[in-house]
């Protein structure tokens, strides 16, 4: 690689993980995700996403305005192939703090779930329960996980297609004792800059698909039409991940969120304003693509919705 080549990668990476550092910190910052005094246990697969994760707490430990302790952990499930050194190669290597777990779920599920069917529900339940003992063990007061904005997007049109229900992944939640809080600071983080960034540090991935199970073949679709519509109409993920932090339950129809029932002509006026009459008023330029962003828009080409 001639010298310019090399500065130009090496910029296109800085521009990267600042925006990556700046997607997590917001998060943080947003759902009070951390807070002084953590101990941050963060599950690693040993994909880019968690990966990612790792080294972008790591980074923000640094300058951040709080004291918290980070402890990745990952679970070796016994699944066929997997190579157990690289995990702790590479954690040692960059000195955190980590922990291997080593339960054979490959097998239980193996044997509990007739051949042919998907083993990731049983799987990931087993994995879930493992976890949280493990967080328990280290004394973690967070468990942090490596999803992004498009698992969550991408989680909200499953449930939209299949589940009949518009609800995605939380960016923080408890778990059902009550004992466990867990985040997942990539929430406002693209997959395709995890991607890069990944590729650009060169982290040891390892492939996801060692089980040979699949997650089920909707995730797939969902995916693929996700990104098809990246393609032929730039900002409409952006768009809709905006969405889905700006819902107006006076303009949906789920009751349980919204008394429509009580409403009188004593009630206070509706947020978004009366339109019972009007036509939608639908923004020509996806708002999501007003936002700040480095990739060119130059060849978009916009449709009028109204
Ligand atoms: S893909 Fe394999 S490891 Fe992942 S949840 Fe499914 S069964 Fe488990």
């Amino acid at each position: 690689m001639s010298h310019a080549a090399e500065a130009k990668a090496q910029y296109n990476l800085n521009k990267l993980h600042k925006r990556l550092r700046r997607g997590v910190g917001q998060a943080i910052a947003d759902f009070n995700m951390i807070e002084d005094g953590d101990k941050v246990m963060v599950c690693l697969s040993g994909g880019k996403d968690s990966y990612t994760l790792l080294d972008i707490l790591l980074n923000l430990q640094q300058s951040a305005p709080i004291q918290f302790s980070i402890v990745a952990v990952n679970l070796d499930q016994k699944q066929p192939g997997f190579p157990a050194d690289v995990l702790p190669g590479y954690l040692s290597q960059i000195g955190v703090d980590f922990k291997i777990v080593t339960e054979d779920t490959y097998s239980i599920v193996k044997e509990k779930i007739p051949e042919g069917k998907t083993t990731c529900s049983l799987c990931s339940r087993l994995r879930r329960g493992i976890l949280y003992r493990t967080a328990k063990e280290l004394g973690a007061t967070k468990i942090a996980l490596g999803h992004h904005r498009d698992d969550m997007i991408e989680t909200m049109f499953l449930n939209m297609f299949y589940g009949g229900k518009m609800k995605s992944m939380p960016a923080k939640l408890i778990s059902d004792n009550g004992e466990h809080i867990v985040i997942r600071p990539l929430a406002y983080c693209r997959e395709k800059d995890i991607e890069k960034y990944s590729v650009a540090r060169q982290f040891p991935i390892i492939p996801c698909n060692l089980c040979g199970s699949q997650d089920g073949l909707q995730r797939q679709v969902v995916k693929e039409m996700l990104q098809d519509w990246d393609k032929r109409f730039p900002g409409r993920i952006e768009t809709m991940f905006q969405a889905m932090q700006n819902i107006v339950p006076s303009h949906m129809i789920d009751k349980n969120l919204f008394d429509f029932a009580g409403i009188s002509k004593d009630s206070p006026l509706a947020v978004e304003g009366d339109m019972a009459f009007d036509k939608p008023d639908v923004p020509k330029v996806p708002v999501g693509l007003l936002q700040d962003d480095d990739e060119p828009a130059a060849s978009v080409q916009f449709v009028e919705l109204t």
